[in-house]
Order: C-alpha cells, then structure tokens, then sequence
C-alpha cells in the first residue's frame, strides 16, 4: 500500500486529497443537517459539488470546444444540476464523488499498465563511459567513440565489440530469455544489458538512431493509433449520448402531461436515468483493452504499433512469407564452389568475395568470410533482389541469381541446376566463371509455427527471390499451400497486391519478411510483420509488427493475444451494454434510485477494467 502510494504523481496525490475534502463537507453537512443552519448546509453541499464536479465541467467545456456536446461529462452535468433543481443535493455530490473515484482507479489502472509496458522496456541507459574517460550522456557519444560497458549495465549505444567476451541479456528487446554470449566483432544492440564481464564496444550509431529510442518511441506512438472498435465506441457515443438524453426528457415531461403524475417523481426518475445511461464502461475500459494487448505482445519480445494492428492481425486469413531471414536463418555458407571455362576455385571464390564485398545480403556475408585473403577494392553496383555487378581490373563481373546471369549473357545459356541449396553464379558478359553453392537453414521454430498457423486456419503462401527448385524444396518441407519463385522485390508487392483483391472485406493479409528488399511489400500488405533483431531500420520503420527476437513462433503468440483481447473487448462491450439496458429499464421504472445507479456504473466499469487488465497479467 506504501509502495502504491509512493508511486503516485503529485497529480493523483491532489485528487485524493480533494476527494477527501469532499467527503468531510458531506460529513459536515450531514451532521449540521436538523439544527436550524439550513443555508450553511446548503453551503456546505454546493461547495462539495463544486469541487467535485470542476475536472467534470472543464472536460465539458473542453469537449464543447471541439464541436461534441454529447459525451459523459455533458450528462453528468445535466443529470446533477437536475438533481440541484430538485432539491436532492446530497446526490448531485455523490454522482460527481463516485465519478470522480472512479476515474481515478481507471487513471491507476491505465497508468499502472502503462508502467508495466516501460518497466519491461526499462531499457533506457543514464549515462555512457568512455573509454578511458568521463561517464556522459548517450546523447553526447558520437559514431566511432569506443565505450566501456561493465557487468550488469546497460549497453547505451548500438556498435561492434572491439574488445571482451560476455553474455548478454536481450530480454527486454526480444523477450528471450537465453542469454547471448558476444565477442571481439560482434554487434551489440543497446538495450542489452552485459552480464558478467566488461566489453569495450565502438559505436556504430549516434543515440537518437539506435534501437533502444527507436523502442521507446513505438511504444509511445502504440497508444495513440485507434483499433476499430474504438472508433466505433466513439462513434456511439455520438449517437447514443443525444437518444438518451431525448428519452430522459420525454420520460420527465409525458407521464405527469398525459397522466397527470406527480412531475417531481418523473424528474427524478428522468435524472436516474441520465445517469445511468453513461457510457463510461465502455469508453474507457475498451482502449485500456487495447493497450493491455500491445504491452502483453511486447511482454512476449513482439512489438505492436498501435490497436489498429492488433485487430487486424486477428482478421489474418492470409500469411505470406518471404523466405530468407524469414524461415530460414539467412546465415549461408559456403558448401562447394563450382568453377567453369578454366577457372581456378581459388579464383572464383576471390573473384565472388570482389563482388560481394559491400553487399548487405546474407549470401554475400557468407562468400567474403569464405574468402581467405584481403579483398581488393572494386567498384561496385547492388542489383537489388538479384546480385551485384563489380568493375574489377577493367573487366564487369556479374555475381547472383539465375535471373541475373540470363539477363546479362541472354537466356539460352545453360547453368547448373541447383537442387536444394542456393546457387551464385558468377559470370562477364561473354563468359560464365562457375558457381558457389550456398546452404542456409530452417530457424528452429519454422515447421512449428507454420503448423500451428495451419491449424488456425490459415493460408500460407511463400514469396522468394531465390531459385525455383529450392523454394518449392522448402515449400514442401514445410507445407505451404502456395509458392512463387524467383521473384524481384516489385514482383512481390503485385503478388501480394494480387492475393490481396482475392480476399473478401473481413479477411487481411499478413506479410512477414526480414525487410532485405522488401520494405516495400511490408508496407502495402494490411499488416507488415518485420524481423526487429536483425532486420534493417527501414523495415522496423515500414512494419506495424516487429518481432525482436526473429522468431516466427512469436507470430502464434502475437496472434492469440489479439484473439484473447478481441474476446475481452466485446466481453467488456456485452457486459457493459447488458447491465446498462436492465438498468436503464429499472431506472425508468423508479426500481432503481440515484445511489443503485451510480453504483451500477461505477461497478460496471471497475469489472470491465479489471477484466481488460486480464490481458497483461497472462
Ligand atoms: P528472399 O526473397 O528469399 O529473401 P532475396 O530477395 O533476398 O531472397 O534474394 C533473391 C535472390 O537473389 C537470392 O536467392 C540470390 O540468388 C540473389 N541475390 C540477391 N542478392 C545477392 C547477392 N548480394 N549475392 C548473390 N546473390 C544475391
Ligand atoms: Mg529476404
């Protein structure tokens, strides 16, 4: 309890402090009433109001402002100075008084989950140590400083270990809990946290570009970004809010004209029923449904970048995968260098590494490792989605796919075949040198993830650059119902733009790629799902979904989150929409009095928030 109120702001300690102040005044008031000060009372009652009810009139106001005349704030007000005018003061406090506790425990709550999303992203580092200097700020290192990181801290910036051996923790970036053990070359993302042994790390980009802000940015932006369903609660409430308060008045005036009934009754009868008719359950219990999904899928190492995509994803019917870096691990070696026309392999494989020496693609990294020498300098040119070209020693050398070697020597040349392993081909215009072959694996969780898709129902389409004979070899392996082959990056956005004119209005379609040529495709499908760890900036930027640890399992979690907060919202949305409907006949009935109906709301809306919270604790 301690600890809960030292977590307050300054703020909610205010609020409490006010609502005390209320319940005294209404205190006083109650036992001053029946000795004669009747006016003091009255005092004593007004005042409570007033300082109850001030956020509830400002947010009025604000609300005004922007054109809305309708929403929970002008009913409250309406159904409370309605009260006032009857007399009946102690309710008109005790409506605004419950509202305003209750909008303090939903504050709690939201801020509570909010803090439990930052605290498992608590990855912001204070300071950085250079090496052999001060500790500063992050934001004061620049590209190329070398820093020291010592066990059991943060590491502050992105960059390469120049020197140390350690584990890491990367929990907090991929929710993995095993730790990774990095040495001399290897990069290092901050947010990990060293584990056991100092490492001197030179860094690779400056504070605002590295991983660690880029995170905590999303999160922020998550919240902002409405799922559909809210939209439709704000929506409703446009038209809702104006039905009720028309029913309330007729309810007031048509009995005591057409029936001759006692007015004072049926006004009173009219206000119960303003207040129970607020839609307060829903409006904020839906949202905080939401965001409890976002910080459950970033509890799992899945970032998701606003409620939009977490109902989508639920819609999914459609997953297209693209396959290097995606389902397989995109880490290639070299298994059998094949040269032709009189080449050496030595050669080759020298000539290959020339090529490939600045390329970002997986292929390329395994060759230039391959190649045991210093690679000489070339000028280079990257043919997306195909290969590379270099000027070496006056002669233009072609290094990539089948595609890229038909294109440059025509297409009736005649190449190996490969059968399941990846072939580069290396050629001039006039000749072809030989070819590599390239082995890369299935990640671990591959085959189970796609089975477990399988099972949920969906269709599962492969989209490759790579050679025809090794996708459907993969395809097969891992049961997709669909593959294309050899395909360019804006082959893949027309495919993806095909399947998705097949699909009808409720269905989406998901493309998950590691985001090396094909931001684009991440981009135009209904939901982006990129690999964060290792995927490129441009990607994490273009997706709506990011899994950090590049896991595709984490796909099923990300999916069964949102299946679990779509049931807890319209859970919320039925439970809410019930109670308020036998209340609001109760009410209008006189079966129900002010003090049932601002318990009914109240209640209603503290179980549907608590039912949303539901999400995270899982
Ligand atoms: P995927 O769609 O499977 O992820 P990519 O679009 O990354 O594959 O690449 C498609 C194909 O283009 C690869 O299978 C490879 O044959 C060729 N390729 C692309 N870049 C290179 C490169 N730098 N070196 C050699 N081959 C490459
Ligand atoms: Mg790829």
């Amino acid at each position: 309890m301690k600890n809960w109120w030292n977590k307050r702001t300054a703020e909610d300690k205010q609020k409490v402090a006010l609502l005390a102040l209320v319940a005294l005044l209404l205190l006083g008031a109650k036992l001053l009433t029946g000795f004669g000060v009747d006016s003091l009372v009255l005092y004593f009652y007004l005042a409570a109001y007033v300082i109850a009810s001030q956020d509830v009139f400002k947010e009025a106001y604000e609300n005004i402002k922007k054109g809305s005349f309708f929403d929970e704030h002008t009913l409250m007000i309406i159904a409370t100075l309605g009260a006032i005018s009857i007399k009946q003061y102690p309710e008109a406090v005790f409506v605004m008084l419950f509202y305003q506790i209750g909008d303090f425990f939903e504050d709690m709550a939201v801020s509570d989950s909010r803090q439990s999303i930052k605290s498992l992203l608590d990855i912001r580092p204070d300071t950085a140590k250079l090496k052999n200097g001060p500790a500063v700020a992050p934001q004061e290192v620049k590209v190329g400083d070398i820093i020291e990181v010592a066990p059991g801290e943060k590491i502050p910036l992105d960059g390469v270990v120049v020197s140390g051996k350690a584990y890491l923790n990367t929990a907090a970036l991929t929710g993995e809990s095993k730790p990774l053990a990095v040495t001399s070359g290897d990069q290092v993302l901050s947010g990990m946290i060293c584990q056991n042994a100092p490492l001197d790390i030179k860094v690779e980009k400056s504070f605002h570009e590295s991983t660690v802000v880029k995170i905590l940015q999303m999160v922020e932006d998550a919240g902002d970004k409405k799922a559909p369903t809210e939209k439709f609660i704000t929506k409703f409430a446009q038209i809702y809010t104006p039905l009720v308060v028309a029913a309330a008045v007729l309810l007031a005036v048509l009995p005591p004209l057409l029936f001759q009934f006692d007015f004072q009754t049926w006004l009173y009868r009219a206000l119960v029923f303003l207040v129970i008719s607020c839609p307060c359950a829903l409006v904020l219990s839906i949202p905080l449904s939401f965001f409890s999904g976002i910080g459950a899928a970033s509890k799992a190492g899945v970032l998701v970048k606003g409620g939009d995509y977490l109902e989508a994803l639920n819609q999914v019917k459609t997953f297209v995968f693209d396959k290097t870096g995606t389902l397989t691990k995109g880490e290639f070696e070299v298994v059998k260098v094949m040269p032709q026309g009189g080449m050496t392999a030595a050669e080759l494989v020298k000539l290959a590494a020339i090529c490939e020496q600045k390329s970002p693609h997986p292929i390329a990294k395994s060759i230039c490792q391959y190649y045991p020498g210093n690679i000489e300098t070339a000028e280079i040119e990257e043919l997306v989605g195909k290969g590379v070209s270099a000027v070496y020693q006056g002669q233009k050398l072609y290094c990539g796919s089948q595609r890229l070697i038909e294109e440059v020597m025509g297409a009736d040349v005649l190449l190996p075949k490969p059968q399941t392993e990846t072939l580069v081909h290396l050629a001039t215009k006039e000749r072809y040198l030989g070819s590599l072959e390239v082995a890369d694996v299935l990640k671990p969780t591959t085959k189970q993830t796609m089975h477990a898709l399988k099972e949920a129902g969906a269709n599962l389409i492969m989209l490759t650059g790579d050679n025809r004979q090794v996708g459907l070899a993969v395809a097969d392996e891992l049961g997709m119902d669909e593959v294309k082959a050899e395909l360019l990056p804006q082959d893949k956005v027309k495919e993806v733009q095909k399947l998705k004119a097949k699909l009808g209005q409720k269905e989406k379609l998901a493309f998950v790629g590691d985001g090396l040529n094909d931001t684009p495709v991440l981009a135009q499908s209904d939901v982006g799902i990129a690999m964060g760890a290792l995927g490129s900036d441009a990607a994490v930027e273009a997706a709506d979904i990011v899994l950090m640890s590049d896991d595709p399992l984490s796909i099923v979690k990300a999916f069964k989150i949102s299946q679990k907060t779509k049931q807890i919202v319209w859970e919320n949305i039925s439970f809410a929409l019930g109670v308020k409907v036998i209340c609001l006949i109760l009410g209008a009935l006189g079966l129900a009095d002010m003090w049932q109906a601002v318990f009914a709301d109240v209640g209603v809306t503290c179980l549907a928030v608590l039912n949303s919270l539901r999400i995270l604790r899982k």
